[in-house]
């Protein structure tokens, strides 16, 4: 299952474990976008074995109709990739508490109510990969994301704790931290500082690459690469990390 997965980092996890042979079911706000997203996918696995369902993240009924609907397909849930759109940029006074209020539901409660409802599958057949996608901002806080800085860092203990909890069980539970990635989100935050210090946004997401260690901004399929690693039998020793994917922005500063 991977969640928000039609776009971005969400789609590249997506095709990543198509590529592996995963049966991979995606959920959604907008149907609209699924035809788009299977023909990326197969493009990539042309026998991809695909399943979409019309879900808010931010919605337990619509998770629980999602997980419902997996568990009587196929039988129960393997893998999880819980994933969402990022919360309200702009610096923290320019926050209100409906900006908090929504980030906490689309951004933390999502995680709990999806691993509360897939953990049980996944301990009765002894096997589970649960992946959050979450960010740099949890080791690196950014003044332009307080809301996802402040909870993503949050999210680090919970990982921690759900990963304790669940690996007796044969259920690995890590966090996937993306650095700056070649995305739609990625342009949002552009225009952003566009608009802030009076540059283009293609100057923006050039001057962000050149930031980095590596030179240049990630690429989806490099986060969605780390993603389909985790899931993997080979990562059955790994629990409890959160792994940076950030081309060497905090371990490695210039
Ligand atoms: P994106 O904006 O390109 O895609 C996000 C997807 O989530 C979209 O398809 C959107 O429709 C969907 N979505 C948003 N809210 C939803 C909801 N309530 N229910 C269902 N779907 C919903 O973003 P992305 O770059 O792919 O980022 C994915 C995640 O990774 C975000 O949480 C973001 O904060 C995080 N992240 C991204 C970057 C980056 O540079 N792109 C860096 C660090 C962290």
């Amino acid at each position: 299952m991977v969640a928000a997965g039609t776009k971005g980092i969400g789609l590249a996890c997506a095709t990543e474990l198509a590529k592996e042979g995963c049966r991979v079911s995606i959920c959604a706000r907008d149907e609209a976008k699924f035809a788009v997203a299977a023909e990326h996918i197969r493009s990539e696995a042309p026998d991809a074995d695909l399943h979409f369902q019309v879900c808010d993240v931010t919605s337990r009924n619509d998770l629980q109709a999602w997980v419902d609907e997996v568990n009587q397909s196929w039988g129960g849930v393997d893998i999880l990739v819980t994933n969402t759109g990022g919360p309200p940029a702009g610096h923290w006074t320019e926050m209100n508490d409906d900006h908090w209020q929504s980030g906490f539901e689309s951004t933390v409660l999502n995680v709990t109510r999806m691993v509360e409802m897939v953990a049980p599958t996944m301990k009765a057949q002894g096997w589970g990969r649960i992946i959050h996608i979450t960010s740099v901002v949890a080791k690196e806080p950014s003044a332009l994301l307080p809301i996802s800085s402040t909870l993503r860092s949050g999210l680090m203990s919970l990982t921690l704790l759900q990963s304790k909890e669940l690996a007796p069980y044969g259920v690995t539970v890590n966090g996937v931290l993306p650095g700056h990635t070649m995305t739609d989100r990625q342009v949002h935050l552009a225009e952003v500082v566009s608009a802030r210090d009076e540059i283009s946004v293609e100057e923006a997401l050039t001057q962000r690459g050149q930031t980095l260690p590596v030179g240049r901004l990630g690429q989806a399929d490099e986060i969605g690469a780390a993603v389909a690693f985790l899931a993997s039998k080979r990562a059955s020793f790994i629990s409890g990390i959160n792994l940076l994917v950030d081309g060497g922005q905090v371990n490695c500063p210039s």
